[in-house]
């Protein structure tokens, strides 16, 4: 199982820089322990300068795999021997897979993100009408990911409206999709289903700010954040009192990782467990979860 012969033990890392804040090594080190797998998951500090040697040294160290994290996504990419349709599709890659010295990136943010949307509050996503606030890394590989499910249309809205343009041309043969500046959601919002914001706005240390009027946001909206940090976002609070039914980040961040998961072992990831580790890590129980919903 271990990406160099001779060894039995699962080398499993992330790399970023930083990366002392990074939940990843909690989550995977709990995931290992409940599925009784013998190995470690490591932080890895790695400047930008290093990156390709640090690459290398998943080969060399024997790592069956890692995780890459900001600000490495995109390029770490060039350094990998095969990029996974999703790693493609999203344009970067978050996650190596170490075959014997063949490394292979994959993306499972947009596919963690769908399958967290998917199990907690929009159970099919056919023929829904979506609007992605932001047009960044994050809004890349979940779009990506939200053409799969057939949706009826998706509108990306960005402060830079060039890049909801270029983004929502790059998805033109896969789907109905539109960009438009941030201004302009106002005559967008009355008829979409579900609002995504993929923007930074929101996230710590500015948690009071909000991606959008909430004075636009209606009854039976969902309305769903990135964000995790914190768990319910100023965004997700207001749609709260307004009747939307909402959506925070942390799933996202569980599934992302619990794909990659079972992309090392081969087995399917402790999901609960995970979910769990993270809310002791947030100092929140499951009880709290409940009222955070
Ligand atoms: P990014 O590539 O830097 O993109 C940031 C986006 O936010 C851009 O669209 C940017 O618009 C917009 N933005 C930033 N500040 C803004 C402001 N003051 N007003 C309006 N728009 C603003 O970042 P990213 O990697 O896509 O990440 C975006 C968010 O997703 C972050 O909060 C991140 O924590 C979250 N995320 C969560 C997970 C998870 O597992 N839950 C995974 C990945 C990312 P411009 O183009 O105009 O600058």
């Amino acid at each position: 199982m271990a990406g160099k012969t001779g060894s039995t033990d699962l080398l499993l890392g992330v790399m970023g820089d930083p990366i002392a804040q990074s939940k990843s090594p909690l989550m995977h080190t709990a995931a290992l322990k409940a599925l009784g797998l013998p190995g470690a998951y490591v932080p890895l500090h790695i400047a930008p300068g290093q990156l390709g040697e640090a690459v290398q040294a998943i080969r060399v160290l024997g790592f069956r795999g890692v995780n890459v994290t900001i600000p490495h996504k995109i390029a770490v990419m060039e350094y990998l021997d095969r990029l996974d349709e999703s790693a493609l599709a999203g344009g970067a890659v978050n996650t190596i897979v170490n075959d014997n010295g063949v490394l292979t990136g994959y993306n499972t943010d947009g596919i963690g993100y769908v399958r967290s949307l998917k199990a907690e509050a929009v159970p099919d996503l056919t023929g829904a009408r979506i609007l992605v606030l932001g047009a960044g890394g994050a809004a890349r590989g979940i779009i990506s990911a939200l053409l799969q499910e057939q949706p009826a249309a998706v509108v990306v809205a960005n402060r830079t409206a060039g890049k909801a343009h270029e983004l929502a041309a790059s998805w033109q043969s896969a789907g109905t999709v539109s960009g438009v500046a941030m201004e302009d959601i106002a005559g967008i919002i009355p008829a979409a289903d579900i609002v995504i914001n993929t923007t930074s706005v929101g996230m710590y240390p500015y948690p009071d700010e909000l991606p959008l009027d909430p004075g636009l946001l209606h009854k039976g909206l969902v309305v769903s954040d990135l964000i995790y940090n914190p768990l319910r976002t100023r965004l997700l609070e207001q749609a709260l009192n307004t009747g939307c039914t909402i959506h925070g980040g942390l799933g996202m961040f569980i599934y992302q990782g619990a794909y990659a998961f079972e992309y090392w072992t081969g087995q399917a990831a402790p999901v609960e467990i995970m979910r769990q580790t993270m809310l002791d890590a947030f100092g929140v129980s499951e009880a709290d979860m409940e009222l955070l919903k």
